[in-house]
């Protein structure tokens, strides 16, 4: 079976935040009117209105908020990557995301452990901005 790309193509909007990948960055939108952050993508600030985004390297860090394990393959993606921990992440800027963590016993993992970024190579080759605990 042929596997599905892992990445999808970046559109023009969400284009800096796949270039920051291959930076082995986090890059983000910042409302640089309010200073708000901003994660998916946006066009206007859903804060202040303002059309004046800027992109910015957050600093790979944050706490869990909660994370599940999966176990099943629901996917083509998953093969060779169980238990996968999906994870939402507080990351210092202020925004929760949804992402991986890696490297750690899922049953260790707790809510308020701090986290820091990282990056899963995936079989085609492309980088997965992921996390893990930050004392690991
Ligand atoms: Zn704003």
């Amino acid at each position: 079976m042929t596997q599905p790309k892992w990445i999808p193509e970046p559109s023009e909007a969400s284009k800096p935040f796949f270039e920051g990948i291959k930076e082995g960055k986090l890059k983000l939108q910042v409302c640089s009117n309010c200073k708000t952050w901003h994660y998916p993508v946006v066009r206007v600030c859903s804060h202040c209105g303002s059309n004046d985004i800027e992109w910015h390297d957050t600093k790979g860090r944050g706490v869990v908020y909660s994370h599940s394990r999966l176990q099943r393959v629901m996917h083509p993606r998953h093969e060779d990557r169980l238990p996968l921990v999906v994870a939402q992440i507080d990351i210092d800027e202020g925004l929760r995301l949804f992402t991986n963590l890696v490297g750690s016993d899922p049953k260790l993992i707790k809510s308020g452990d701090p986290v820091e970024l990282d990056f899963e190579e995936l079989p085609d080759g492309d980088l997965l901005p992921v996390f893990r605990l930050s004392n690991q």
